[in-house]
């Protein structure tokens, strides 16, 4: 308003002096050239760029063009249900969900489930990047955000549609932890109004807006944005497994003509920690090296040439090799099987895919809240946590690096032990407790099950060995096969 106010006063102000005989052109050129210079700085600059993903965006992309990443599409179609059935969730008071969090690493398709989640409920969609409301200027990633969101509600009117998907990708680089950034004021100020549009968004709107965002790096995220009401659905997206990648081959084969010797199956076997993103690389590949050659189809040799490339080309974020996963196999197995044997029930499944950090992870069965633990639960549970290290040192000879985060955890249950006055030392005082006394306390724990879990494992050492071969072999085992493979008649 004030802005307004002071461009009237001084067309008047002009006006004045043009109207009493001073000549006041060359104020009225300067002030041209200036007006000039501000709006192309405007439209190549703070013109919101977001405008210009939407054409790509109405590429339609359905769930059918994703392959593999079941789990994330079954956990975001139940999440998109609220905006397929609004009169529903209306009726029963249930709060609207407003964000949808897609965490994993990049090219697994995070932005085409993004894209399929606005087909999937009829969405109009709208995509940006968290750097594209990154600026020097205070205020300016704000009003960007601002204006996206207006952008997001007006296009969804304009093609009739009555909700609209708002995807940011990278959203740890506009919305990491606040307060820690050199030009901090301009990524909180950015951030608040990320929130404040989120906050602002009713059951009530005409427009139903949904917000998704990608992130490599959740764990920069700013906790604000992770709080009920917000980003409500973390949907993790993996690297995909074998039969994953053997889809994803599928897809981005679908357009090209193969010879009969082509057997995707063997590519996805033998692509292990590819990503979607360089499978549809490796099938582009090899379409060139065919054009190069002239040939009229893609055979298997240019498809292995491809897989070469890209693994040589591009360098994956983690290469794994044979060794390797045969390490982490039998690691996982061991964590796996002694599991079942200790806790019954408690593996939901096993893989050797990595994910995140971890080289392999044994998923757990979904337990009930648990406020009370007893001695017996505490200590299988360390000894879950070293099975997987005995089982290295046992099967293959020694143990390696990737036991740490293992010990770690361990370390700190017994830790807890001690102080709930479960070890030898009996009921002790915190304070009172020398650090040598604990340190004592705990190895004690922890060399009892270090010894329980390697008996174990002795017992168990052709059960791991056989869950270890599988997993290599499938790269994900469910928990039924690991129950069944240590079910009494087995053992
Ligand atoms: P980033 O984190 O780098 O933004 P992303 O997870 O958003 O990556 P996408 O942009 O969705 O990944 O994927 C990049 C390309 O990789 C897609 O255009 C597609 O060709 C291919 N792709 C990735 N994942 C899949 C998949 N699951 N099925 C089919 N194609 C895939």
């Amino acid at each position: 308003m004030a802005k307004e106010m002071a461009v009237a006063a001084g067309l008047g102000v002009l006006a004045f002096l043009g109207w009493s005989g001073v000549d006041i052109w060359p104020v009225v050129l300067l002030l041209a050239l200036v007006g000039l210079v501000m709006a192309v700085a405007w439209y190549q600059h703070w013109l919101p760029r977001p405008g210009r993903r939407v054409e790509a965006a109405r590429q339609l992309v359905t769930f059918d063009d994703i392959g593999g990443q079941a789990t994330a599409k079954q956990e975001l179609k139940e999440a998109l249900q609220f905006l397929l059935h609004p009169d529903a969730t209306e009726r029963l008071g249930i709060r609207p969900l407003k964000g949808i969090l897609l965490t994993g690493p990049p090219g697994t398709g995070k932005t085409l489930l993004a894209k399929a989640a606005a087909s999937f409920t009829g969405s109009a969609f709208l995509a940006a990047s968290g750097s594209e409301f990154v600026e020097m200027y205070a205020g300016v990633g704000a009003q960007r955000v601002r204006q996206l969101f207006a952008e997001a509600r007006r296009l969804a009117r304009r093609e009739g549609r009555g909700s609209a998907i708002v995807f940011i990708d990278e959203i740890e680089v506009m919305a990491g932890k606040r307060g820690q950034h050199h030009s901090h004021l301009e990524y909180d100020q950015t951030l608040n109004q990320l929130l404040v549009e989120m906050d602002g968004m009713t059951v009530h709107d005409d427009v139903r807006l949904l917000v998704m965002a990608a992130s490599n790096r959740a764990d920069l995220l700013d906790p604000a944005l992770l709080r009920p009401g917000r980003f409500d659905r973390v949907v993790r997206v993996d690297l995909p497994d074998w039969q994953g990648r053997l889809q994803i081959l599928r897809l981005h084969t679908r357009n090209k003509p193969l010879a009969e010797d082509v057997d995707l199956e063997r590519i996805a076997r033998e692509t292990f920690g590819f990503s979607g993103a360089h499978l549809e690389s490796v099938c582009n590949e090899a379409a060139i090296l065919a054009f190069r050659e002239g040939a009229r189809e893609i055979c298997m040799e240019h498809l292995k040439n491809a897989v070469d490339k890209v693994l040589l080309g591009e360098k994956l974020d983690r290469t794994v090799q044979r060794q390797e996963r045969e390490r982490v196999a039998v690691h996982e197995s061991g964590h796996a099987v002694i599991g079942e044997r200790l806790q019954p029930g408690s593996v939901a499944s096993v893989t050797i895919v990595p994910r995140g950090m971890a080289l392999g992870f044994v998923r757990p069965a979904p337990e009930p809240d648990r406020w009370l633990k007893t001695d017996a639960e505490l200590r299988a549970e360390i000894a879950v946590l070293l099975a997987g290290s005995a089982a290295e040192r046992l099967i293959l000879g020694e143990a390696s690096t990737g036991a740490a985060n293992d010990f770690e955890k361990a370390w700190e249950l017994a830790r807890q032990m001690v102080l709930a006055g479960l070890s030898s030392l009996g009921v002790v005082q915190a304070e009172a407790l020398s650090p040598e006394a604990l340190y004592r306390a705990v190895q004690e724990i922890l060399s009892a099950e270090t010894a329980r879990v390697e008996a174990l494992v002795e017992r168990d050492r052709a059960q791991i060995w056989a869950l270890s071969r599988r997993l290599l072999e499938e790269e994900t085992v469910g928990g039924e096969a690991v129950r069944a493979l240590v079910s009494p008649d087995v053992a």
